[in-house]
């Protein structure tokens, strides 16, 4: 790979304050787009953790007691070496994940955006002070940092993922120990390097690579570990809830989605068509806020069906690192069986496929961005994630209709519609069981805002002035005899 600061691609592991070697050996990882091997990291497991735990207990302790501005500082200085070196970690992004170079290096800013506002949130912890319920009694409430925080995260996003989480947590005061996913381990070590490098105490941010069972066991089991924060699948998503249970640890779970696009008579259809395409096709498909269904209304069906077709005609699939690539690989070959077979099943439930619809001649992971019309509400994409490029279209007419099949899911994580009613995009925005409504837009993910859902989407909210909280408890102090 190659990479204008070499040093930030590491073949190591963080357990506390030392630095553990692959040396060749462990987990191998490889560029999707390829099949290539890419390095090793270390495959590690309870006692690793363990061991991290404790130095995370540690160090928290004298975090803490630092003041928020040390704190904040710290943490925009990590966000200053991370734009720095944004070429770099999107290189590093791109070899182990797919997304094209342009995107990668769009999640680093973006990734980055959530240690600046938190970096600058730090100092905003405010408490209150409470009129007394007696005359000489005033009530004071202070918020103080969870302590040790578990971290587990996927590989959509395997930089924003961690940075959303290591953002708030290490702003409050806590200490964080990360299992990132073991298909795109580097872009966490590199983090971790230049967190080094911006004067983050030793011990403070471990990464554990290796068997998630393992690691995850231990993270869910150990009491000293006070909160767990998980990004992935509702599968394990529950499995960590459980786990978590003896040792009623808080959880943050930003779980699957299933979401709703709904594009009224009354619409905008080209601004349908462009929020349809980023909500659809950004990262190939593989987002948890990826829209899975779109719903048009009958009158418009058949005009929103051809003009995405023709933008869906421009998007080029390829390599990451290919000039004016907007489409790379699938993350592995089960994401492409499951978009196989959600197709397979689609068609023979009578939808039919107007684009794509079957593997890319590149071979490998790749897959032909795909448009299906007419796909009945009984068709396995209607009610599970696709994760793939893959628009379906279902019909319809009555806005009460709608609504309810939008909401006829157990998810509820990100919903999206255009109208230009006023009374209707009330009507409709309140009506939507979900987390997050995207209305005329199809991107509604930034640092300012509160990113989580509803239902089995999760618990918490990450970013905006809300994120902070999930890593803060409340302390109420009673003063009496005054
Ligand atoms: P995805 O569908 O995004 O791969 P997963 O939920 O399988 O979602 O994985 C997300 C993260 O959870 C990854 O880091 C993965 O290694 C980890 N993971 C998977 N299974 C477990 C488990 N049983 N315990 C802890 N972590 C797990």
């Amino acid at each position: 790979m190659q990479l204008k600061d070499p040093s930030l691609f590491r073949q190591a592991a963080l357990v506390g304050e030392t630095w553990t070697e692959a040396n060749g050996t462990g987990i191998a990882v490889t560029d999707p787009a390829t099949g290539e091997s890419i390095g090793y990291v270390p495959k590690l497991g309870v006692a690793e953790t363990r061991t991290a735990i404790g130095f995370a207990e540690k160090a928290q302790k004298s975090w803490a007691a630092r003041t928020a501005k040390e704190r904040s500082n710290i943490l925009r200085r990590w966000f200053d070496l991370m734009i720095e070196n944004k070429e770099d970690l999107g290189r590093i992004l791109t070899r182990e994940q797919g997304k094209p170079l342009a995107e990668a290096i769009g999640e680093i800013a973006y990734g980055a955006s959530f240690i600046e506002w938190f970096a600058e949130e730090a100092r905003r912890v405010y408490g209150d002070l409470i009129p007394g319920h007696r005359p000489d009694a005033r009530i004071m409430v202070m918020k103080q940092p969870i302590g040790v925080v578990a971290a587990i995260t996927p590989w959509n996003f395997p930089s924003a993922m961690i940075t959303r989480k290591a953002g708030p947590a290490l702003a409050s005061g806590c200490a964080m120990v990360l299992k990132p996913a073991s298909q795109t381990p580097f872009s966490a070590i590199a983090l971790a390097v230049l967190a080094e490098r911006a004067g983050l105490p030793p011990g403070l941010f471990s990464v554990i690579t290796g068997s998630a069972r393992e690691i995850g066991g231990e993270m869910t089991a150990n009491p000293i570990v006070r909160k767990l924060t998980f990004t992935g699948s509702t599968e394990v998503g529950a499995e960590l809830y459980r786990q978590s249970a003896p040792t009623i640890k808080k959880l943050g779970l930003e779980l699957g989605g299933n979401a709703p696009f709904i594009v009224f008579d009354d619409a905008d259809l080209d601004a349908a068509v462009d929020g349809a395409l980023i909500a659809k096709f950004r990262n190939n498909g593989q987002t948890c806020v990826c829209a899975n269904r779109l719903y048009v209304h009958d009158k418009v069906y058949d005009a929103f069906a051809e003009k995405l077709g023709a933008a869906v005609a421009t998007l080029k699939t390829g390599h990451g690192f290919d000039e004016g690539i907007n489409l790379g690989p699938l993350i592995d070959k089960a994401a492409l069986e499951k978009v196989e077979q959600h197709i397979a099943d689609a068609v023979e439930k009578g939808a039919k496929i107007l684009r794509g619809g079957k593997p890319h001649t590149l071979g490998g992971t790749f897959f032909e961005p795909t448009i299906l019309a007419d796909v009945p509400p009984e068709a396995l994409m209607a009610r599970e994630e696709t994760f793939g490029p893959v628009a379906p279209l279902f019909r319809f007419v009555d806005e009460a209709d709608v609504i309810a099949q939008a909401n006829d899911t157990e998810f509820g994580l990100a919903a999206y519609f255009y109208a230009n009613d006023l009374s209707r995009v009330w009507r409709v925005a309140e009506a939507l069981e979900y987390g997050m409504v995207g209305v005329n837009t199809g991107l509604i993910s930034t640092a300012e805002a509160p990113f989580g859902g509803v239902k089995s989407s999760g618990l918490g909210r990450e970013g905006s002035r809300y994120g902070i909280d999930d890593y803060l408890e409340i302390k109420y102090v009673s003063l009496g005899g005054i």
